[in-house]
C-alpha cells in the first residue's frame, strides 16, 4: 500500500480500535515454530482497490492472485489455511484481524503490492510488529531475493501488525508503479513465483530447510514472455 496511507493507517486504526470495547488486548502468542495454520491476507478488496498503476494494474487484483496461489502451495506442504477473503470483497481492517486472532495456533501473512510516486523505485519489503515475526519476515525477505534482479528493501516494524496476537507479517511483493515489477504482478507465471517463494519461507520457518517441494505448476521462468506491453525487452532494463 502506498506509504503515506501506511502512516496514516499506522497513526489513525490504533487509536479507533482503542475505542473498541472488543480490541485485543496486546497478548501475544509465539507460534513462530509450531503453527499449524497459516491465515493468508490478500491485501485491500472490493471498493478499496489499492494501488492502480499502467504498469501494474490493480493491487487488489494481484494480492489476490498470489493468495490463491499461496494458500495451494501451503495446502500441498499439509498446512491448514484460511483466506480472509477469496473473492473481491471489501474486508476493513479490523476484521482481517479478527479473523486471524481466531485462528489458534497460527501465523498471519499479508499479500500486498507497493507503490510510489518515483517509478525507478522497486524492490520487496517485509513487515512485522513482534519480534516473534522477525524471523519468518527475514526469511520471506531471503527468499523473494532469490528471484533474479530482484532488490532489497528489507523488513521494517509495521504498527498495523501489532493487533495480531499471533505472529504476523506483511509482504510488499514489488512495486506496480515500477515498469518492471508491475509488469510482472500482471503476470500470471511470475505471480506463480512470488506465491512460491513465501510459501517456501513459510514452510521453512515451520519444518526447517529442505522440506518445501515447489509444484510443477511454480517451476517458470521469472521473466516469461510478455502478455502485455509492460514486459517487453525493452521494459526489462532496470528503471
Ligand atoms: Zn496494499
Amino acid at each position: 500500500m502506498p506509504r503515506l496511507i501506511r502512516r496514516v493507517l499506522a497513526f489513525v486504526l490504533p487509536g479507533l480500535l482503542a475505542a473498541c470495547a472488543t480490541a485485543p488486548t496486546g497478548v501475544t502468542k509465539n507460534t513462530s515454530k509450531t503453527f499449524d495454520k497459516v491465515v493468508v491476507d490478500a491485501g485491500h478488496g472490493g471498493k478499496d482497490t489499492g494501488a492502480y498503476r499502467r504498469y501494474g494494474g490493480v493491487e487488489k487484483i494481484a494480492t489476490l492472485d498470489v493468495a490463491k496461489r499461496l494458500e495451494r502451495k501451503l495446502r500441498e506442504s499439509q498446512l491448514k489455511t484460511v483466506m480472509t477473503r477469496s473473492t473481491d470483497v471489501f474486508i476493513s481492517l479490523d476484521q482481517r484481524v479478527a479473523i486471524e486472532n481466531a485462528e489458534k495456533n497460527s501465523i498471519f501473512v499479508s499479500i500486498h503490492f507497493n507503490d510510489s510516486r518515483k517509478r525507478g523505485i522497486h524492490g520487496f519489503e517485509t513487515y512485522y510488529h513482534f519480534a516473534n515475526a522477525a524471523e519468518l519476515a527475514n526469511r520471506i525477505q531471503a527468499k523473494l531475493m532469490t528471484i533474479p534482479r530482484s532488490a532489497n528493501r528489507g523488513t521494517a516494524n509495521f504498527h498495523v501488525l501489532r493487533l495480531a496476537t499471533y505472529p504476523a507479517v506483511l509482504v510488499e511483493c514489488g512495486f506496480l508503479s515500477n515498469r518492471r515489477e508491475g509488469g510482472g504482478a500482471r503476470d500470471a507465471e511470475y505471480r506463480e513465483l512470488l506465491a512460491d517463494k513465501i510459501a517456501e519461507a513459510i514452510v521453512e520457518q515451520r519444518y526447517g530447510p529442505g522440506i518445501y517441494h515447489a509444484s510443477a505448476e511454480a517451476a517458470v521462468s521469472p521473466h516469461p514472455p510478455s502478455e502485455g506491453p509492460s514486459l517487453a525487452p525493452a521494459a526489462l532494463r532496470h528503471d
